[in-house]
């Protein structure tokens, strides 16, 4: 893949550019490379998706934050979306700017009308998300009903379209609308049958297969082609689009690719150093104690985090220490903890390698 370019230089915009310099200057490179304009040409195709992508982000306050501050890292998964998506389904996501739309004869959608998009949101662990999983969702989707007839749209002759002649400041332009006869599908549906409602649609329950990518992140989107609802003229059906959520690990607490984990030990084993197993999805770690180790050292063990979803490489594992002081003793145990009070071996004194807490929170970050 080639270098991504900069979302400003995309827009053709300066990096203080307002708010409505971007609209406008998306505007006008989504009506230049529109797939209506550029049939079958794919530098086009790609130059429509880049200064979607480019708008997508520059749009948004918080995104355009992001971006100006860490660059395309910060907003990757914000924007590769739109690579694999069908050109039409881009310009409709956008219709709001551009409104205008149909008086320039772009459609939204192509060959008769689209079935809508279906949402549904899909709870993952870190089970899930740390190697890739597979995942079985139920979901109701509106499907043609069986026994539906339909008959070409007499109005626009099945092509969804109907034109006019409209005059505008630009002189007299040939408009394309919508067929508001067949609501653009081409076809009029001759016999429903009963249950059924009138645009001959109903709710089935279908099961999906979802891949979780190694890696996946709260709130990422994935998108499954032509599995939302079906077109009430039997035209294209719409895309399944899955939102991950995240839930929260009993053990193991995420931050980005690095997973945390709070050890306890004991004071024997911390004083006398010890061997201890870390479970870990599935399996086992074993990590060594030193004799001598501090309460709030952090071990560090490189790869065992999160792949990143962009599969370059693994987090670590980060391990804290925590040395457990018990609330209550035994009379005996009293009197020995008090004969060691004064004992030189007992005095705090902390040397070069018991790095201060800013110290190991600046090298947990590095
Ligand atoms: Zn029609």
């Amino acid at each position: 893949m080639a270098a991504k370019r900069d979302y400003y230089e995309v827009l053709g915009v300066s990096r203080n550019a307002t708010a409505d310099e971007i609209k406008k200057a998306y505007r006008k490179l989504a009506i230049q490379y529109h797939p209506d304009k550029n049939p079958n040409n794919k530098e086009a195709e790609e130059k429509f998706k880049e200064a979607a992508e480019a708008y997508e982000v520059l749009s948004d306050p918080e995104k355009r934050a992001m971006y100006d501050r860490y660059g395309h890292a910060a907003t990757s998964s914000a924007g590769g979306q739109y690579a694999d998506m069908d050109p039409y389904d881009i310009f409709d996501r956008f219709k709001d700017i551009f409104g205008f739309g149909d008086e320039f004869g772009f459609s939204g959608s192509r060959g008769g009308a689209r079935g809508s998009n279906l949402r549904v949101k899909i709870k993952v662990t870190l089970e899930d998300i740390i190697n890739g999983s597979e995942k079985k969702i139920k979901i109701k989707r509106s499907v043609l009903a069986k026994g539906v007839n339909f008959t070409t749209c007499r109005i626009c002759n099945g092509t969804g379209r109907v034109y006019k002649v409209q005059n505008t400041i630009f002189g007299a332009m040939r408009a394309e609308t919508t067929c508001s006869h067949c609501m653009g599908t081409g076809k009029t549906i001759t016999n429903v049958p009963p249950g059924v409602g009138p645009d001959g649609l109903e709710k089935v329950e279908d099961t999906v297969s979802i891949q979780i990518p190694p890696g996946a992140v709260e709130g990422m989107q994935l998108q499954i082609r032509g599995k939302g609802n079906e077109a009430p003229g039997g035209g294209k059906p719409g895309d399944l689009i899955i939102q991950i959520e995240e839930v929260e690990h009993e053990l193991f607490k995420r931050e980005g690719t690095n997973l945390h984990y709070d050890l306890y030990i004991s004071i024997p084993d911390a004083v006398l150093g010890t061997q201890v197993e870390i479970p870990y999805f599935g399996s086992k770690l074993r990590v060594k104690l030193e004799p001598g180790t501090q309460s709030g050292k952090i071990l560090r063990l490189k790869g065992k985090g999160i792949p990143n979803i962009n599969g370059y490489e693994r987090g670590d594992l980060l391990i804290h220490v925590n040395v457990w002081i018990p609330k209550k003793l035994t009379p005996e145990q009293q009197r020995i903890m008090q004969s060691w009070a004064y004992d030189p071996n007992f005095k705090p004194a902390p040397d070069k390698t018991d790095k201060s807490f800013f110290e190991k929170v600046k090298e947990m970050f590095s």
